[in-house]
């Protein structure tokens, strides 16, 4: 999931002015937001409550199913005409992604609530840890299931770095070296003698932006089976 962490309230204000907005409609998002305590139905009824608390109107609000998802946000414009019509701006309480996804689904000026940090694992309730950063050539098949490109603070595909000191990173001290933990896990897998040092990595295929169709794939693969 896409964790994300409240921005400072300040800023959110200072966005608001600078949209001339005295009238907002606030809407949030039912998946990441939600877990992550940012922009489920909580948040977005604090966020009006502050807002209506400093002298602002508040038109309206919503958690759609998923932010992110370009039919559901427009789904939710269409819901919530009236209350986003009347409001001079749209506070949206989700990723950057939601966020992008609600500024094409109206025309109203559309401004950010959250900061977009990482994609996470859900670690247990309340607690997100960082494992990949969806590089585009993984390379887990190789280091046990253990990305080093997310986990060693440097990025080393190779290591342990010299700074590692029995076992521990030298950057996040409280935390085992993640070339370590490879080392040891391709040994209790009996995979350690075949482990070979990895190659520099082809940072061009991280496509930037991203963008896949299933569907012009799968006919492209339906075309070719006809053929
Ligand atoms: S190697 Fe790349 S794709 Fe694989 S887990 Fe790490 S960042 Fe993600
Ligand atoms: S000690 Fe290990 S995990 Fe920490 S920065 Fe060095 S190689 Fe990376």
């Amino acid at each position: 999931m896409i964790i994300t962490r409240p921005r400072e309230w300040e800023r959110v204000r200072a966005q608001l002015a600078d949209l001339g907005a005295t009238r907002v409609f606030i809407t949030g998002c039912g998946q990441c937001a939600t877990v992550a305590n940012t922009g489920g139905e909580t948040e977005v009824l604090e966020a009006k409550e502050r807002l209506e608390s400093e002298g602002l109107v508040v038109t309206g609000w919503s958690v759609g199913e998923v932010a992110c998802h370009s039919g559901g946000e427009r789904l939710e414009v269409r819901k919530h005409a009236g209350e986003i019509e009347s409001a001079d701006a749209v506070l949206v309480l989700a990723c950057g992604a939601g966020v992008q996804t609600m500024a094409d689904a109206t025309s109203k000026p559309v401004t950010p609530g959250l900061e977009s940090v990482f994609l996470g694992n859900v670690v247990r309730h309340g607690v997100f840890e960082e494992r990949c950063q969806m590089c585009g050539d993984c390379v887990l098949d190789r280091t046990a299931g253990i990305c080093p490109v997310t986990t060693c603070p440097k990025g080393l595909l190779n290591g342990p770095c010299g700074g590692m000191w029995n076992g521990m990173c030298e950057v996040v001290t409280d935390r085992e070296c993640t070339h370590v933990l490879i080392r040891r896990r391709l040994a209790e897998q009996g995979r350690a003698a075949k482990a070979e040092p990895l190659p520099p990595k082809d940072y061009s295929k991280k496509l930037k932006p991203g963008r896949v169709d299933i569907r012009a794939a799968h006919r492209a693969s339906k075309s070719g089976d006809a053929s």
